[in-house]
């Protein structure tokens, strides 16, 4: 790990990423690299997780080639110094925000969409001018090795380089005198890299998770909510951070959206989802045995069947939940949803505002007023009304958690931001020089 890091180091010194030319073919080396090795990154999503062709290519690479893209059209403006303004006491001099790479990046990548959450962080230290140690998850060994692979065939180790291995690697690697680390996975082991973090007082951003709440109100587009809450929950088998963990109901509504949900999980996975075979498995036997102790909690009105030999589950909908069930204990990460139901949207606000601040929030209803309540009353990291999933999509919403669920932003501007050293410069004239600051002058003193 030593040697690649100061390899990475001396590289970096030696000033190769500095210039826009540089970074601006590397960003377009990194959409052939996606083009050239796209059947191999879909064998291998298809090998570790049973991810079909279309989800996989539209929520890894094209995901991916589209944040590329975005990156390629602004990076110049946003590598251009920033000018600022000035007071009277800085007369005659010129004031200026220079954009600096960290240096060495460590990006720290979770199995669930793991070439998406693995390179999109690398999209953006690139743009931003650093070099980069990727260590992908163990979780999904194929997708590793496709990412070593074709790393290895596309860039230098000393610029990029892709470590593979699980939990014992990555503490090795926060052992290094890293510059910044970008770690996308759970909260106990954010709260890990963040203390291994501190020792060094290397910046961190932490994407998290946790349990993001779905409410429905009575004003809501019933079939509508239906819709999109079953696409954004049932997605990759719901093991997706930004997922909808739970439902919140209105008791008005309650047994509509339920009927519509199985309406469309019907419609999306067929009569018997795990005889599907586009269907997305569980990543591993301990996350199927997790998920299946879940099934015990309320009452199954919709799925509730499982597969051990393919470690799948059918999207299942569990209704009369609690808080005490072992469902709400922690975050879920599978195709389960518990609904809950509520006469008063004040409950709902309260009832989440006593948990950890979410890393997404979703809301259904028509009325601005009630939109704006949720939206001003309840931290979460972001969300949409009416919608699910789909601000992530968006690369001009930063995107990132808020308390438990993470610190810092990526996508689009943010990314190249999170990678970037502010650096504040004050150009000073030689023409003249002002007394009021130096000893003996009245001004000066007054002015500090
Ligand atoms: P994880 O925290 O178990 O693992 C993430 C990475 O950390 C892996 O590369 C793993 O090898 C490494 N790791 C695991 N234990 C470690 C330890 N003790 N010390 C150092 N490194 C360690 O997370 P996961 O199971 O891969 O992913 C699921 C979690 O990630 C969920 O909580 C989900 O919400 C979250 N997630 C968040 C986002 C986001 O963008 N906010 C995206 C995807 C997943």
């Amino acid at each position: 790990m030593h040697t690649i890091v100061q390899a990475q180091k001396s590289w970096f010194q030696e000033g190769h990423t500095r210039s826009y030319a540089f970074r601006r073919e590397q960003l377009q080396k990194m959409k052939q690299m996606l083009t050239t090795f796209e059947k191999p990154i879909l064998n291998a999503l298809k090998f570790d997780l049973n991810k079909s062709e279309y989800e996989a290519y539209a929520s890894e690479i094209a995901f991916l080639k589209s944040e590329i893209d975005h990156h390629l059209k602004q990076l110049k403006n946003w590598m251009q110094p920033t000018k600022v303004k000035a007071p009277l006491t800085h007369t005659g001099s010129k004031n200026y925000i220079k954009k600096e790479p960290f240096g060495t990046v460590l990006v720290i990548a979770p199995w669930n969409y793991p070439i998406q959450l693995a390179l999109a962080p690398v999209i953006g230290a690139v743009a931003a001018g650093n070099t980069v140690i990727l260590k992908p998850s163990e979780l999904t060994p194929t997708v590793s090795w496709v990412l070593k692979k074709m790393v290895e065939q596309y860039f230098p180790s000393s610029y990029i380089s892709v470590v593979e291995g699980d939990k014992d690697v990555t503490q090795e690697l926060l052992d290094q005198p890293l510059d910044y680390i970008f770690f996308t996975g759970s909260v106990p082991v954010g709260k890990i890299i963040m203390e291994k973090a501190s020792q060094r007082l290397i910046p961190v951003t932490l994407e998290l998770g946790g349990k993001s709440p779905t409410i429905v109100h009575k004003d809501a587009s019933v079939d509508l909510a239906a819709k999109r809450i079953v696409w954004g929950k049932f997605t990759n088998a719901g093991q997706t951070c930004i997922a909808p963990d739970y439902l919140y109901v209105h008791h008005e509504v309650k047994a509509d959206l339920i009927r519509s949900m199985k309406k469309y999980i019907q419609e999306f996975y067929g009569e018997h989802p795990l005889k599907n075979p586009d269907y997305t498995k569980i990543v591993n036997a301990s996350h199927f045995e997790r998920l299946s102790n879940y099934l015990t909690s309320g009452t199954t009105v919709v799925g509730g069947a499982v597969d051990e030999r393919q470690e799948k589950i059918a999207p299942t909908i569990l209704d009369q939940v609690t808080w005490a069930d072992p469902v709400m204990q922690d975050e879920i990460f599978g195709p389960i949803l518990p609904v809950l139901t509520y006469d008063e949207l004040d409950e709902v606000v309260e009832q989440i505002n006593e948990r950890p601040k979410p890393l997404a929030l979703y809301y259904f209803g028509e009325n601005e007023i009630e939109q704006q309540q949720v939206l001003n009353r309840i931290s979460f990291g972001g969300g949409c009304i009416n919608d699910t999933l789909y601000h992530i999509i968006n690369p001009h919403l930063p995107f990132g958690g808020v308390g438990e669920s993470g610190m810092g932003h990526y996508h689009g501007q943010a990314s190249f931001d999170t990678f970037t050293h502010q650096k504040s410069i004050t150009k000073q004239t030689t023409k003249f020089d002002q007394s009021f600051r130096y000893p003996g002058s009245s001004l000066g003193l007054a002015i500090m």
